[in-house]
């Protein structure tokens, strides 16, 4: 009798209300990716959560039992940050700590937001440091010709306690006060699933991700196969539909 995980060969796993949610576990997800390690299947942990870096995601992933190294981790802040830093030119960064420091690691230069105005990008993600200061200072450089990029759209993201504003809901400020669009690298955008697939192997990849508008989206838009994770009576409706649907990570394990 086969399982779901038989037919892949790796997996592009989202963390946020598929293996944790607000850093608690979620029932069974440890267990079931030590068992899809042992079994041998490629794993990319892929997150549009831009607050933490990838060494510090992959910390908190071992903090909960789980295998992870950071070179096992794609962020939406990294892949952003990777893709600003292209060109080795002056960036000013909306977000983290976390997120400045991916952006000059991947070699640009990080501007204060006095010196904004000379920035050729400027890059957006959510963090909870978010001010008026930081929406004027982005004002200078976009008046001056800078580029607009986003780590992601997403409006929120989940908590225990219910939903918290994420990177969509600053980005609308920012976009609103410029008066243009930015290019969003982070999920639904295919770039940031070429970004992951790229670390594993050869053979058949399946996202797994919760949300039908960001990681099966997303995923289908990358050619990728697609299992969304949904506990609750009704099948969410929407397309693309996923290629599976399961309530729980270790759902992936049983036999079926
Ligand atoms: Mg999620």
């Amino acid at each position: 009798m086969n399982d779901l995980a038989e037919y892949y060969d790796g997996f592009l796993v989202d963390l946020d209300g598929v293996v944790h949610l607000g850093w608690q576990p979620l029932p069974g997800a440890v267990r079931a990716l030590a068992e899809l390690s042992r079994r041998g299947k490629g794993i990319v942990f892929l997150t549009n959560d831009p607050r933490l870096g990838r060494a510090a995601v992959a910390t908190r992933l071992r903090g909960l039992g789980i295998a992870a190294e950071a070179d096992s981790v794609v962020t939406s802040g990294w892949a952003a940050a990777v893709r600003v830093a292209d060109t080795r030119g002056q960036v000013y960064v909306i977000g983290s700590p976390e997120l400045r420091a991916e952006v000059a690691g991947a070699g640009a230069t990080v501007l204060s937001s006095a010196e904004a105005g000379i920035a050729d990008r400027i890059l957006v993600g959510g963090h909870s440091g978010f001010d008026y200061a930081e929406l004027v200072a982005a004002c200078r450089a976009g008046d001056n010709g800078a580029e607009l990029f986003a780590t992601n759209r997403d409006a929120t993201f989940p908590m225990p306690e219910g939903p918290w504003p994420a990177t969509g809901a600053i980005l609308a400020a920012v976009e609103t006060a410029l008066g243009r669009r930015a290019r969003s690298i982070g999920k639904p955008e295919p770039e940031i699933f070429h970004v992951a697939r790229a670390l594993l192997g050869p053979g058949r990849i399946a996202v797994i991700g919760d949300r039908m508008d960001t990681d099966i989206l997303g995923g289908h838009r990358a050619g990728l196969a697609t299992i969304l994770v949904h506990q609750g009576p009704d099948r969410p409706v929407g397309e693309p539909a996923p290629d599976h649907v399961v309530t729980c990570l270790a759902e992936l394990l049983h036999p079926r």
